[in-house]
């Protein structure tokens, strides 16, 4: 029982939580991660004010100021100095707080954060050591703000750490002696290997955890996972699939062992930003009751790529990192196999050189139906939300996505594997039901192109085509579903306390 031995006060009315994460949209945002630790805490902020009813959540952001960061507008005021120690001396910490949508941000500063150009490093020690770094700061902010923390919430790896330090604190600092804390999964292979000389620099101790194999004893994520009160997966299937050996990364007997502390929840879309009726980036807006004007957005997206312009014809996407996880060299198989069928593709993205290659010699073979944009292109990427007929997402793993959300939300039908938050999110197409897209079980050519092949003939059904069209639209995929998620987890924590003090 986690929570045994805690005291909440009878008289609290309000959860105090930490959310700390390495970015959050719009000071600074790389990825999903981005998303999360920008939407989710100001879901739950307006929640908490909302439900009168309820306990409050007082919830508070940290993350690391990075010089990219980008905090044009806002006004930001210095609060504390502190310093780090480590085994080479003292490292000095400096923390700034502003005030974004109702939520107060802590941005940490100090020489492992400043010396990085990049919020991602590619050399991995000054990475590690970075993100200890913050983890350590934002430990002392309860002390530093006389703040009584009731859950830290963490995400990935480059936080974990200060979940499992928040274990050692807590049983010698008054402001931390009752805290708990929460571990959101974004993406598992990520562990944060090669932080061993930083941890070894801030003195903190591998993890004791016996049921942790031995490798994992002494890295960030896995001793986070260990130490963590609650692990949270970013969709209910991904949080199942990990207790198996295909998607755990070694790790199912740990999962296993620790199932009662696992759960998942969908992440949400910002649903402001990618709105078809409203989107500034696109062509001509639409809606639901008007998803006929999506045909000048498919032909004006054709003659600016050098298409033949042809309504007809299927305009396939992809929008996405290059790398194994997401099945690009199965969409390229998949596409030379079933060349002979119309369609035409774009290809967006970029990441791993041989898989950007292998897109690039893709076109260079099928100039006519072919085009890669290898780079990262957010506008171009709206306008093929809204033009595009099919989103390939064939995902080898996916925590949750986002882009098949989007994809629905735009009238743009995915063809996904059934797997994490594809599963969660898509409603397999039937001869009975529309359902919001088309779904295949093994991450092989084979599967892939029979279940394309299928959509490509549904698609010129134009009513079930629509039908399919219109349920996707009509999803929710609103931030507020996952905030009331995370709330009801927050509250969880509660009758474990109140037990002790009734
Ligand atoms: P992941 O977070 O694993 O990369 P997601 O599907 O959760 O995958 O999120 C990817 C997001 O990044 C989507 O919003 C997608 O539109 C966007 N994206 C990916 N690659 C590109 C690119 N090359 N250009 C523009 N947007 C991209």
């Amino acid at each position: 029982m986690p929570f045994q031995n805690k005291i909440y006060p009878t008289n609290a009315d309000t959860i105090h939580i930490l959310f700390v994460a390495a970015e959050a949209d719009p000071l600074v945002k790389i990825g999903g991660l981005g998303d999360v630790a920008g939407s989710l805490p100001i879901s739950l902020n307006r929640l908490s004010i909302k439900q009168k009813s309820r306990i409050k959540l007082d919830i508070r952001l940290a993350i690391p100021y990075y010089p990219v960061t980008n905090t044009s507008g806002l006004d930001i005021k210095k609060i504390a100095e502190i310093s780090i120690p480590t085994t080479k001396g003292p490292v000095k910490a400096e923390i700034f707080e502003t005030f974004f949508d109702g939520i107060t941000v802590y941005l940490v500063s100090g020489d492992p954060i400043r010396r990085s150009e990049l919020v991602y490093g590619k050399d991995f020690i000054s990475d590690s050591e970075k993100f200890i770094f913050f983890s350590l700061v934002c430990l002392e902010l309860p002390k530093i703000l006389d703040w009584r923390l009731d859950i830290l919430h963490a995400h990935d790896w480059h936080t974990a750490i200060a979940v499992h330090q928040l274990r050692v604190k807590k049983i010698n600092e008054p402001l931390l002696k009752e805290s708990c804390s929460i571990l959101t999964l974004h993406n598992l292979p990520f562990m944060g290997n090669g932080s061993e000389n930083s941890l070894q620099k801030y003195r903190i101790s591998p993890s004791l955890d016996p049921s942790l194999p031995d490798w994992a004893k002494n890295l960030p994520l896995t001793m986070g996972f260990s130490a963590a009160d609650q692990i949270v997966t970013v969709s209910p299937s991904y949080a199942k699939e990990i207790l198996t050996a295909e998607f755990s990364c070694n790790l199912h007997d740990f999962f296993s062992a620790n199932q009662k502390k696992l759960s998942g929840i969908l992440n949400g879309l910002d649903t402001a930003l990618w709105d078809p009726s409203t989107d500034p980036l696109i062509f001509n807006t639409y809606d639901q009751k008007s998803l006929q004007k999506r045909h000048s957005n498919k032909e004006e997206l054709q003659k600016e790529m050098g298409f033949d312009v042809v309504p007809d014809v299927p305009l396939l996407i992809l929008i996405s990192r290059m790398d194994f996880q997401k099945g690009i060299d199965l969409v390229i198989e998949t596409l030379k196999q079933i060349r002979h069928l119309p369609w035409q593709v774009i290809l967006l993205g970029s990441g791993n050189s041989s898989l950007e290659n292998l897109c690039q010699s893709f076109e260079a073979d099928h100039p006519e139906k072919v085009r890669c944009r290898i780079k990262f292109d957010s506008k171009l990427s709206h306008r093929m939300y809204s033009a595009g007929d099919i989103l390939l997402m064939p995902s080898r793993y996916e925590p949750c996505g986002i882009a098949q959300m989007i994809a629905m939300r735009y009238g743009c039908v995915p063809v996904a594997r059934s797997t994490g938050g594809l599963r969660d999110t898509l409603v397999n197409h039937r001869k009975s039901s529309a359902g919001t897209g088309f779904l295949f079980n093994k991450a092989d050519t084979k599967s892939f192109s029979f279940t394309l092949t299928k959509a490509l003939s549904v698609y010129p059904q134009s009513n079930e085509w629509n039908a399919i069209q219109q349920e996707g639209m009509g999803m929710d995929f609103s931030w507020e579903h996952s905030a009331e998620k995370y709330y009801q987890v927050y509250e969880s924590l509660l009758p474990n306390f109140q037990e002790i003090t009734e």
